[in-house]
């Protein structure tokens, strides 16, 4: 257990990752919060419900950046970034109209989510995404509902219609936003052709993701 102060920007490759918060509303099979302990690679992700400011994002960014510059922007943590919409907005909006130089404006803006965004906001919430998020990645993991449920393990307000919601984010996000993958984690029995020609009718790109659970937090 990582007993550490909570981590709220982190790096990996060539990006910074944002933890905006732990809320979600799934509990995906394939989800390593809890078999690393809330802990990635040495940081501890536990905001412990004190989830940052699009102020406090930016400053310690710009700390990051001071120390060695990275290409991406990234929001993903453990927890679901578009819980904090507008927090995550905030944050795109400081560095697309350069408030939060020196990172420049030009900096890719990246959100990986579950694509439950809609559902959850009760609204199409894509569209606020524009000129903001240039790319999203959407954990879409199947092309079976009944799998996705299996996998996702929704919370209940999402179960019924969750699946059909996510292909409609999906939709609208590749109408709007430069660049849009649904992701799958390898190695989930998934009908991989299938998952395919979804992604291909939704105008999606694809994109596999290693299942991490086998590789040790640290
Ligand atoms: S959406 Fe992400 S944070 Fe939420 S349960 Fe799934 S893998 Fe974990």
């Amino acid at each position: 257990m990582n007993a550490s102060n909570p981590t709220i920007v982190y790096r990996f490759k060539n990006g910074l990752y944002v933890n905006l918060t732990n809320r979600c509303p799934t509990a995906c099979v394939f989800c390593i919060k809890n078999a690393w302990k809330m802990d990635f690679r040495g940081s501890n992700l536990n905001l412990g419900g004190a989830e940052p400011s699009p102020a406090d994002v930016i400053a310690l960014a710009k700390e990051q950046w001071a120390a060695a510059p990275f290409q991406e922007f990234i929001f993903c943590g453990y927890g679901e970034p578009t819980m904090r919409l507008e927090a995550m907005l905030a944050c795109a909006r400081m560095i697309k109209t350069g408030r939060a130089e020196p990172l420049p404006r030009t900096m890719k803006v990246r959100l990986n989510t579950n694509g439950l965004a809609n559902a959850v906001w009760g609204r199409n919430v894509v569209p606020e995404m524009k000129g903001l998020i240039d790319s999203v990645h959407v954990s879409l993991n199947t092309a079976d509902p009944a799998q996705w449920l299996a996998l996702m393990r929704p919370m209940e307000p999402w179960a019924a219609t969750g699946f059909e919601k996510v292909k409609e984010f999906i939709r609208e996000a590749v109408m709007l936003l430069p660049e849009v993958y649904a992701t799958a984690v390898e190695n989930q029995d998934i009908d991989l052709e299938k998952f395919k020609a979804l992604a291909g009718q939704l105008g999606a790109e694809l994109r596999l993701r290693p299942k991490l659970e086998a590789e040790a937090p640290q």
